[in-house]
């Protein structure tokens, strides 16, 4: 009798062990899947991301207008930080010497951050580059940086960033084909370096970046190249740049069935609800976006019969929630009306508020996506999703 508890306690406590050692890693496991929707579980020591995931973004390690409990509370499970931004400012060996992002911006969970490529790209002046790296002046104060991969691999670990994404280049769309064929190749080399840079770091994840422009050919070469180099995670990059929906929706028909089905899949960048929607169908895992936050910075308003603006005069009198279906603090406790009225006053509330609302309602889509896809009754509830949108607001009172 004695014997059999004390076996049942060791191999409890193996299993533990097994455990234990298991949330160290990184890890994907698929739970499951309807059409190309998947959905699972990335582990990762600070906590598990649920897929499909949707990461606000916290440019400059906040998320604007919110306290992380807040952002956490509405059901993210893993934020975004910008490489690009954080390096110029505060700098990334001040976040270091501070004990890393997580600590400096008080959230405990997993935290992505991209590689400066794309921001440098778009934001920065003088750019220039090279077989190297990109060399640029900053858009705050005009001084004088450079990133290579090595360099991006290197700020993201002061960071303390749980997942890394490779340093890549995104020529602007329409392009030539050989300039993109040219591109993707430096973005191939930049990947070789970056994970070479990386190194190993158990519990952190590097992610390659599928490049190639809209083109088939480039896009499976590319993923070809990234496969053999080896990495946590794929991204799809170079998308949501000014394509166009119809076209993005065309080139993820079959960039993403070129990456590995065994390895998170994240689209960078996107998107609007019917985007995410869109992506996730067509097999992609991880998305991010700032339009959720800055949009409730501006009355733009997400809801499940589409797009609301408090601004609109309509509301002024509107006792009504904006959305009776929804948990967040703006609908549970507030009027149209009142809403209205913060935002025409320029009140800090309606930042707060309606921010509070858009992150709840993609953290909500995305909750929806996973118990469709685990109950596989995706293509219904998506028909539902589109239904609720074409019916439009409520009617005016
Ligand atoms: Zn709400």
């Amino acid at each position: 009798m004695r014997q059999i508890a004390s076996s049942g306690v060791g191999r409890y406590r193996a299993e533990q062990a097994k455990k234990d050692d298991a949330m160290q890693r990184f890890s994907f496991a698929k739970e499951g899947s309807d059409g190309k929707a998947r959905v699972g579980v990335i582990s990762t020591p600070r906590g598990e991301i649920r897929t499909p995931a949707f990461m606000p973004v916290g440019t400059a390690a906040t998320v604007k207008a919110m306290m992380p409990a807040s952002v956490r509370e509405t059901g993210a499970d893993i934020l975004l930080g910008n490489t690009y931004h954080l390096m110029l400012r505060p700098t990334a060996e001040r976040i270091d010497r501070l004990g890393g992002l997580h600590k400096f911006m008080n959230w405990e969970r997993p935290i992505l951050t991209d590689s400066g490529g794309f921001q440098v790209m778009s934001l920065a002046a003088l750019r220039k580059l090279t077989e190297r790296g990109v060399t640029f002046k900053s858009h705050i104060d005009g001084s004088k940086h450079e990133i290579t991969p090595e360099r991006s691999m290197e700020i993201q670990r002061l960071l303390g960033s749980d997942i890394v994404m490779c340093f890549d280049e995104c020529p602007a769309l329409p392009a030539e084909r050989g300039v993109i064929a040219e591109s993707m190749r430096l973005s191939m080399r930049w990947a070789q370096r970056s994970r070479e840079a990386f190194g190993d770091r158990p519990g952190h994840a590097l992610f390659g970046i599928q490049q190639g422009g809209l083109e088939e050919d480039f896009r499976a070469e590319s993923a070809a190249a990234l496969t053999e180099i080896g990495f946590d995670g794929y991204a799809v990059g170079g998308l949501a740049v000014g394509e166009g929906q119809e076209a993005m929706f065309g080139c993820l028909d079959f960039a993403a069935d070129q990456l590995p089905e065994d390895k998170p899949r994240y689209l960078m960048g996107v998107g609007k609800p019917d985007d995410i929607v869109g992506a996730v169908k067509r097999g992609i895992d991880m998305m991010d976006c700032v339009l959720p936050s800055r949009s409730g910075r501006t009355g733009q308003v997400f809801t499940r019969r589409g797009v609301v603006n408090i601004k609109n005069a309509r509301h002024a009198d509107d006792p009504r929630p904006l959305d009776e279906a929804c948990r967040c603090p703006a609908c549970a406790n507030y009027s149209r009306a009142y809403l209205h009225h913060v935002f025409r006053s320029q009140e800090i509330i309606s930042s707060m508020l309606l921010t509070w609302h858009n992150l709840t309602y993609y953290q909500d889509l995305m909750q929806e996506m996973r118990d469709a896809i685990a109950e596989t009754r995706f293509a219904q509830w998506e028909a539902a999703f589109h239904a609720g949108r074409a019916e439009g607001d409520i009617e005016p009172l």
